[in-house]
């Protein structure tokens, strides 16, 4: 038996807190009935006593009057077993119900205003004391009735309770022990079939029995977490696949380049040239590999977003500077604006330049001599917004949900010619991602694209330092 297994726990305590309630209330239960007999005997004591004394007041008016005579009347007349003693004003005993009874003891035993309990030939009594007064004198009257029964019925009660209460634990503890199995059953069915799930067969899942339970509930989380984990695996490997696709090119074109140059000897031109393409897909490499490895990092959030304060206004116009021969020399006019001179983000000063190279970049290659490219910084909503527009060739409907994906193109011949590999707006998105803002295209085939990236606004410096300075006037006047 495993001690440390939720069955077991849960039995213990469930025992526990079962023999517990048991023992309180059998306690309770024996010594209500105890004080109920017991308050009952009390009535009828004082009722007798109550009784004794109206007779003998009434017969003290018969001349014939014996008081010794009456009491042995009376005495006989309880239908009850007791004892009964009488003393005059002075101690002296007028009479006894029994030779035996030791009137010392008996006087000395108990109070006249509480009942008390009293052992007399092996028998319990409940005695209490009276005062009379007659016209003949005070008199004292002992009066003790039988509580033997009363006493029976508790013991016999307590007994029953001494000797069931076990019963009912030991009882507890298997139906306990056997409940939590069957209430756990499922547990052990769901880990047994979640053993069965592996990487090989991830697209298995869970029975959901429609219990409405906390079992129902944990079945549909754990199906849950196998859809998550599916995905990623799916994205993970379909990653893996496109980039060894991805590397195998340039690696191919590097190893036929040496092996035809290396067949037989060849001029210093021709060297000369295979060397170049080396050299040239070797840098198709490293790029790719270094965006690869971005990508990597950004999965597993290595490339934590550092909080420095960037002005976007000055940022855009420096990458718009940067890229304005490049558009030039491809007959594109690059244009760009930015209304608030403080625009600023928390962020990578070089992940965001990137993005927007990225974005540029993109603009640039799409967009025919003679269109223009338009980069905008504003805020909005509290939010620092950048816009990438072109008049370039568009992105289809069907496409623009995909462009953000790793290694998706949408006319791969189009984007081979141009040298990307499909991973710059899957870069671009990763770097807004952890940056905590959001990304998004808006676009017509033939009508040009417009790329919006929204940045949590940041306020600069001096703002800061003003609402600093107001707040503490505020609390100064408060
Ligand atoms: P690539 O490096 O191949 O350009 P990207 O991830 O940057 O990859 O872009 C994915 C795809 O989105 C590209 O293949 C291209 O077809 C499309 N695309 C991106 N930007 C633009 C744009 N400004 N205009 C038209 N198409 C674009």
């Amino acid at each position: 038996m495993n001690f440390r297994s939720i069955r077991f726990r849960l039995t213990i305590w469930y025992s526990v807190v079962l023999s517990l309630s048991l023992i309180v209330f059998s306690s309770l239960l024996w010594l209500a009935l105890r004080h109920l007999l017991y308050a009952d005997l009390t009535t009828n004591l004082s009722n007798e006593l109550q009784g004794f004394e109206k007779y003998l007041l009434l017969e003290e008016g018969d001349s014939a009057f014996n008081i010794r005579q009456e009491i042995e009347e009376y005495s006989t007349s309880l239908l009850q077993d007791h004892i009964l003693l009488v003393c005059d004003s002075r101690g002296a005993v007028i009479y006894k119900s029994s030779p035996d009874i030791s009137e010392h003891d008996f006087i000395l035993r108990f109070s006249a205003e509480h009942p008390y309990p009293l052992r007399f030939r092996h028998h319990h009594y409940l005695a209490a004391a009276r005062t009379f007064t007659l016209r003949q004198g005070t008199l004292e009257a002992f009066l003790g009735v039988s509580s033997t029964p009363v006493k029976r019925a508790t013991d016999l009660f307590g007994s029953l309770l001494f000797a069931a209460t076990p019963l009912f634990i030991v009882c507890a503890i298997t139906g306990g022990y056997f409940l939590s199995r069957r209430a756990l059953l499922p547990v052990s069915l769901i880990a047994e079939k979640a053993k069965g799930i592996g990487v090989t067969n991830l697209s298995e899942r869970l029975t959901v029995s429609q219990t409405r339970d906390e079992l129902q509930s944990l079945t549909e989380t754990w199906n849950g977490m196998l859809d998550r984990l599916e995905l990623s695996i799916t994205k993970i490997s379909r990653f893996t696949a496109d980039a060894s696709h991805e590397l195998r090119t340039p690696v191919a074109i590097i190893r036929l380049s040496a092996e035809s140059v290396l067949r037989k000897l060849r001029s210093d031109a021709e060297y000369r040239m295979a060397l170049h393409k080396i050299q040239r897909e070797s840098e198709n490499m490293t790029r790719l590999i270094d965006d690869l490895l971005f990508l990597a990092r950004a999965d597993v959030d290595e490339n934590p977003c550092s909080t420095e304060l960037i002005n976007l206004s000055t940022l855009i116009g420096e990458v718009a500077a940067d890229f304005r021969p490049i558009a030039e020399s491809n007959g594109i006019t690059l244009s760009e604006s930015a209304p608030e001179a403080h625009l600023f983000v928390k962020g990578n000063s070089s992940d965001l330049r990137r993005l927007f190279i990225t974005l540029l970049d993109n603009a640039v290659k799409y967009t025919f001599s003679g269109g223009t490219v338009q980069l905008h910084a504003m805020r909005e909503d509290g939010e620092a917004v950048a816009q990438v527009e072109d008049t370039g060739i568009g992105i289809p409907d069907g496409a623009q949900a995909h462009v953000f994906e790793r290694f998706y193109r949408v006319d791969s011949s189009r984007s081979k010619e141009s040298g990307g590999y499909g991973l710059g707006l899957a870069i671009a998105a990763a770097i807004v991602q952890q940056h905590n803002g959001s990304i998004n295209v808006m676009s017509r085939p033939g009508g040009g694209s417009i790329f919006v990236v929204r940045l949590p606004f940041s306020p600069e410096p001096a703002d800061r330092m003003a609402e600093c300075a107001s707040h503490l006037r505020l609390n100064q006047r408060a």
